[in-house]
């Protein structure tokens, strides 16, 4: 796909959008005086609104993640960015997107919310997917696809030559969802954004990097989908606290931790195979087991009763009889694991 066949997909009203600017774009310097917001001149220590374009975070994000600060969008967790491609994108009413199922349910909601049809096509058993499956359920309303590798709840990732030949071949966007990849042995495709113009990749700060309290998500795309985004994002979508409170995280390094959640993924997977109620453990490369035991419910409710919470996805396409089980910290697992081994 060109840039201009991108352009195409827009919504007319967007593609024409005049967007909110502040007085603030047109000062560089730090010492103003600034009478142009209406804020209170009182420090204290909020009184004055963020940065709008979150620039001292995006250059770090930038070092971080080997992409240019163009084709980063930061959203208010990635949900704010799966959102976005429906009012960038999709004419409600008219337009749909299709999306793989299983998968995760934010984007069924936003495609309702938006008033979008969302078109489900089923993974196979083991969870692979077939291309020209999917790519036959697009037509010529199909603005996006949504694809999310690994994926949530059954924690393969697909191949990358796959996901690049979807990019390749689709006549929409097409969204990958990389929110678990930072636990996963294949790696990110973020990088093809910089030649494919219709790729939008998703990561966010809520899994491995331990921030799901501060709400970030990251989406990177071509320079003009980049910029779609941020004239459509509310103008002050990442609180001062957030973009200084990450921007202080993000010194840490996160490796170790990952590291301990993916040995401890094999672990914990290696112990549940072995249990009387477990019928099979699905391969991971997230940070969470997909495990199909005898009665779902059941094992479902005995957990919450020793105050083990885990996702009860038996109702879920192909996920008949599944839990979906967080890896924790050690000792967590062993109380996960101490309660399935005593179900009968
Ligand atoms: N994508 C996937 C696949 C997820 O599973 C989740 C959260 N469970 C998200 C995105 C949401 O991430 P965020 O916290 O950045 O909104």
């Amino acid at each position: 796909m060109t840039r201009d066949d991108v352009r195409a997909l827009l919504r007319p009203n967007i593609a024409r959008l005049t967007p909110y600017s502040t007085a603030r774009d047109d000062y560089k310097g730090s010492l103003g005086v600034f009478l142009d917001a209406n804020e209170s001149p009182y420090p204290t220590g909020f009184n004055r609104y963020p940065d709008p374009h979150q620039k001292v975070l995006k250059s770090r994000l930038s070092e971080i993640k080997g992409l240019p600060v163009e084709n980063i969008f930061i959203g208010n967790g990635s949900d704010e960015a799966i959102d976005m491609v429906f009012r960038v994108f999709c004419n409600p009413g008219v337009d749909n997107v299709v999306a793989i199922a299983p998968s995760y349910g934010m984007y069924s909601v936003c495609a309702a919310i938006n008033d979008i049809a969302l078109r489900e096509v089923l993974l196979e058993e083991d969870f692979s997917l077939d291309t020209d499956k999917l790519l036959r359920a697009c037509d010529e309303h199909t603005k996006a696809i949504f694809l999310c590798s690994p994926n949530n709840p059954s924690g393969n990732a697909f191949p990358r030559e796959q996901l690049i030949e979807i990019v390749r071949r689709s006549g929409a966007m097409v969204i990958v969802d990389e929110a678990y990849v930072d636990f996963s042995e294949i790696p990110s495709i973020r990088k093809e954004v910089l030649s494919e113009p219709n790729l939008i990749v998703y990561q966010t700060l809520s899994k491995a990097w331990g921030m799901a309290g501060l709400r970030l998500g990251l989406a990177f795309a071509d320079e003009e989908v980049i910029a779609r985004f941020s004239q459509v994002k509310y103008p002050y979508n990442i609180s001062a606290l957030t973009q200084k409170t990450v921007l202080e995280a993000l010194q840490k390094p996160i490796d170790a931790q990952v590291k301990e959640i993916v040995t401890e993924r094999a672990r914990v997977a290696k112990a549940l195979e072995g249990m009387p109620c477990v019928k099979n453990v699905y391969p991971s490369q997230a940070n969470f087991l997909l495990v199909k035991v005898s009665d779902a419910d059941a094992l479902y409710d005995a957990l919450v009763k020793e105050g083990v919470i885990v996702r009860n996805r038996s109702r879920v396409p192909l996920c008949k009889q599944c839990l979906r089980i967080t890896i924790g910290l050690k000792e967590e697992n062993e109380k996960m694991l101490a309660t399935v081994k005593s179900f009968k």
